[in-house]
């Protein structure tokens, strides 16, 4: 199993799980808010994360699409344990209904269609694969569910797989030997100056940053070809 975006711990979250909505909501206001959305603005994604794209978080089924008032463009999701997943106010599909899907197949991308405030994702589980909006109880927190399913734990170590990809893509066979265990990244921050960071993957699968940049501008920043450091023991301690 795998986060259904990139990126998905940095990203600000609108309503929580089992939030209640404020008044401002109309007929929703006092109801009970059964899932968790991911959206909010940062220095990758100005407009929010309008266009980020979707992933199936495990193989498994569309068994839905739908366009509604409320939801928007929702996809239903059947995982590979049985459990059903909504993605509500999405901006398109990438995938017919009724589709198989792999794990990480693009299910569509973020958008702000039906009820929405602005560009997220509103991501909603149930037990058993039958949903029941009357059935709070049947509802899981995304957040716990993903940390108890995911592999692999830590989500950085996706961005570090994105990056050595690109990597080993440039370097062909030289790059096949030992996976390195730091690469050079050049970074291009907000204001528009580049600066060269490190990156190291760790024994434990932890990956860190040399200087202190976030991984989100990270993985949406960085230019041209990432640079592999020979002997990560003769580098400064991270
Ligand atoms: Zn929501």
């Amino acid at each position: 199993m795998r986060y259904p975006l990139d990126r998905f711990e940095e990203i600000a979250t609108g309503f929580r799980f089992r939030q209640p909505y404020p008044a401002s909501f109309g007929s929703l206001a006092g109801k009970t808010h059964l899932g968790l959305d991911k959206g909010g603005r940062n220095a990758a994604f100005p407009n929010g994360i309008e266009g980020a794209w979707l992933f199936a978080p495990s193989d498994g089924k569309v068994v839905g699409r739908f366009t509604k008032p409320e939801g928007g463009n929702t996809i239903h999701f059947l995982d590979s344990k049985g459990s059903l997943w909504r993605f509500l106010h999405l901006l398109d599909f990438a995938v017919p209904p009724f589709a198989l899907v792999v794990e990480g197949t693009k299910l569509g991308q973020v958008g702000s269609t039906g009820v929405s405030t602005g560009p997220h994702v509103h991501i909603d589980i149930s037990k058993g694969g039958l949903l029941n909006l009357a059935d709070i109880d049947n509802f899981i927190d995304p957040e716990l569910y993903l940390r108890e399913n995911i592999s692999p734990a830590n989500p950085n170590a996706m961005i570090w797989d994105s990056i050595l990809g690109t990597f080993r893509r440039k370097f062909g066979d030289k790059a096949t030997t030992a996976e390195p265990k730091v690469i050079s990244v050049l970074v291009k921050m907000a204001d528009g100056s580049t600066r060269l960071d490190l990156v190291r993957r760790f024994d434990d699968g932890s990956v860190k940053s040399k200087k202190g940049v976030s991984f989100n501008e990270w993985a949406q920043n960085a230019l041209g070809t990432p640079v592999p450091q020979g002997d990560a023991d003769q580098l400064p301690d991270f």
